[in-house]
């Protein structure tokens, strides 16, 4: 039995790409496409919308009942929405959505009681193996390797910094002891900006299309270390998202993660 799927988000950027890898997979039954109400294109069958052929599933502000499997990769004004109808209906929950609030993370943990939830701010195997390595290489190199972190996005983004730089930076404090969020420094200006030791500096740099560009710059005196990770297209969050629909249905309630689903952890 293939899982029934419904995208939340479904008119947008990542939603669309995932509406059409899905029917090229082919791994599952297409049984909701949700969007907000006053998008120009509900009603519409969503198929069409996404440049996937018809699919008949009409675009709706309606989350349908009967869904195995929910994707979410909208605004922060939606997640809310969508847990609680995953709540409900015991549907499982990947959420893609970045720029979520604290309260909204904690309504995910508490959530993640009663379905299988899978909450990542970048869902590509690449960078989900970078997240992995980052805190292991700021170990090995020590306190010397001054660390910034820089983000590139296309100048529609939102959110800045990036989910995926606060995940990095996170990753680098928990390895290392260093205090998260207060050793970050947002960007950099004025006459008394020279450089702390032990702080982390994070860029968000936002222009023309860029997917996703992140490097972590690990810099002493004498040379400097960089992991760098560029997506080409969407095409990687939506397989990754795919990927991770397709493992999380069926399983216990939890709050997984990327790492959990590739065995990287
Ligand atoms: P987008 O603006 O192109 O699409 C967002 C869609 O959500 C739009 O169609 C919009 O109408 C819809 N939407 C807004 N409010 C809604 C509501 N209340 N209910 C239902 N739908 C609503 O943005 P995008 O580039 O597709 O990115 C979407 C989200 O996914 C962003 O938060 C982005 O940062 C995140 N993202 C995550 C990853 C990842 O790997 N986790 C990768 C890329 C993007």
């Amino acid at each position: 039995m293939r899982p029934k799927l419904i995208v939340v988000g479904a008119a947008g950027r990542m939603g669309k790409r995932i509406l059409s890898l899905a029917v090229e997979a082919g791994q599952f039954d297409i049984v909701g496409a949700v969007d907000r109400p006053d998008h120009a294109d509900i009603g519409k069958d969503a198929g069409l919308v996404a440049s996937a052929g018809p699919m008949n599933v009409k675009l709706d502000s309606a989350y349908p009942a009967g869904a195995d499997v929910a994707i979410d990769f909208s605004q922060p004004a939606a997640a809310d929405k969508t847990i609680d109808y995953c709540l409900e209906g015991g549907v499982a929950l990947v959420l893609g959505t970045t720029g979520l609030t604290e309260k909204q993370r904690e309504k995910i943990k508490t959530a993640s009681a009663k379905i299988p939830v899978i909450y990542g701010t970048n869902m590509s195997v690449g960078m989900n193996v970078l997240f992995s390595l980052v805190g292991k290489l700021a170990l090995m190199l020590g306190d010397e390797y001054d660390t910034e972190i820089i983000e590139q996005h296309h100048r529609f983004k939102k959110d800045a910094p990036s989910g995926s730089a606060i995940v990095l930076a996170e990753n680098i404090c928990k390895a290392t002891g260093k205090k998260f969020p207060n050793c970050l420094i947002h960007g950099r200006s004025g006459k008394d900006a020279l450089r702390q030791k032990g702080t982390i500096g994070v860029h968000a740099v936002r222009g023309g299309d860029i997917t996703g560009i992140h490097s972590v710059v690990f810099s002493t005196l004498g040379e400097t270390v960089t992991l760098n990770h560029t997506a080409h297209s969407r095409d990687t969050f939506a397989i990754g998202a795919l990927r991770a629909a397709q493992w999380l249905v069926g399983k216990k309630p939890g709050l997984y993660s990327m790492a959990d689903m590739l065995c990287i952890k």
